[in-house]
């Protein structure tokens, strides 16, 4: 069975992982996601560099969530892509046994104004995949809560929604979002719009200041509510959380780890509210970014009752 049709059943669970940098890194990733099996994932995606750039990282660890059991969507990007390398790319996923996709556009390489590729938008991606291969790929595409960052409005990003809907995309994999306000507006605007697909809501847990800051400001534009903004001020790391670690993930000042210690178990409360509000809104999906982490993962996961998902 799809996943969009187990969503319209079923709130589902799935995670998210990206392909490590290191060898140490690679090594690691089999037994987190082990540990990650516990919770029964219906998928677990991997994230895929836009330019292609760690295609055989991905590609090894879409392999190693099958292995694993579960079923594994590779994320994929039209950047610096022509449709022949994406037909090269998509013909060996599906020999490997890799049949569900995140069709993205990906973010424009350092410096540039366009993909660089055969293909401007998902909503061309979407189409070109559903024109070569039929049926044959499950595909996602992304949705934006609040807008994706360089859209004319709210509404042209919601109208792209439904145009990757009729190009044949089957659910949606949602950027973060932390207004709930905007998140209700989003969604009842989407179905007034005509978008039918599941909404897999993309959560990200909150464990770390800097990590937090950047995903919300580097590239997203993600509105930090009242209550995350009072969280990160109470616990800053003076003077600035982006240098409080060195290059091994140590805090430089002692008076650090009971901060971090204190900002990660009320950022967990945070992330299980967040998780409360999003089940109880009817979200088809809750699709945890697993950071490549499982002790923190499953601590959410055992203290929000996302357990009785699986
Ligand atoms: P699109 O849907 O193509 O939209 C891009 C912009 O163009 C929007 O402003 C939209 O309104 C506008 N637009 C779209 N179609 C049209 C059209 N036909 N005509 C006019 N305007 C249009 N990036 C990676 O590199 N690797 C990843 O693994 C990755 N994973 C992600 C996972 C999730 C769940 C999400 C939400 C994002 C992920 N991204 C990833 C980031 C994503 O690639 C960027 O947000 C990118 O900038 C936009 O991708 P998109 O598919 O939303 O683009």
């Amino acid at each position: 069975m799809k996943l969009s049709e187990k969503m319209k059943e079923k709130q589902l669970l799935s995670f998210e992982l990206f392909p490590p940098k290191t060898e140490k890194g690679m090594a690691n990733l089999p037994g987190t996601i082990e540990h990650l099996m516990e919770f029964k994932p219906e998928y677990i995606s991997c994230t895929y560099g836009a330019g292609g750039g760690n295609v055989g990282a991905n590609r090894e660890v879409c392999q190693m969530i099958k292995k694993a059991g579960s079923i594994p969507v590779t994320h994929f990007t039209v950047i610096k892509n022509t449709k022949e390398g994406i037909r090269e790319q998509l013909d060996q996923y599906l020999e490997e046994g890799v049949d569900h996709m995140l069709a993205l556009r990906g973010d424009f390489p350092m410096g540039e104004t366009s993909t660089m590729g055969d293909f401007d938008y998902a909503t061309d991606l979407v189409k070109f995949v559903r024109d070569q291969y039929g049926d044959k790929f499950e595909i996602a595409v992304a949705g934006s809560p609040e807008g994706h960052i360089s859209c004319r409005s709210l509404e042209a990003d919601i109208a792209v929604l439904k145009q990757k809907q009729d190009n044949g995309a089957d659910y949606i994999m949602t950027q973060l979002c932390w207004d709930m306000e905007q998140f209700k507006y989003w969604l009842d605007a989407i179905r007034k719009a005509g978008v039918t697909m599941p909404v897999d809501v993309g959560v990200m847990p909150i464990l770390d200041q800097a990590a937090t800051i950047n995903m919300a400001l580097s590239r997203n534009g993600c509105v930090m509510d009242r209550e995350l903004s009072r969280l990160i001020s109470r616990h800053w790391l003076f003077p600035n959380p982006f240098a409080a670690k060195d290059a091994e993930g140590k805090p430089f000042d002692l008076f650090y780890d009971k901060k971090i210690a204190e900002f990660k178990e009320e950022g967990i409360e945070y992330t299980i509210r967040q998780i409360d509000t999003y089940r109880a809104l009817g979200v088809e999906g809750i699709h945890l970014y697993a950071l490549n982490k499982w002790k923190d993962v499953s601590e959410i996961i055992n203290r929000s009752g996302l357990r009785t998902l699986v």
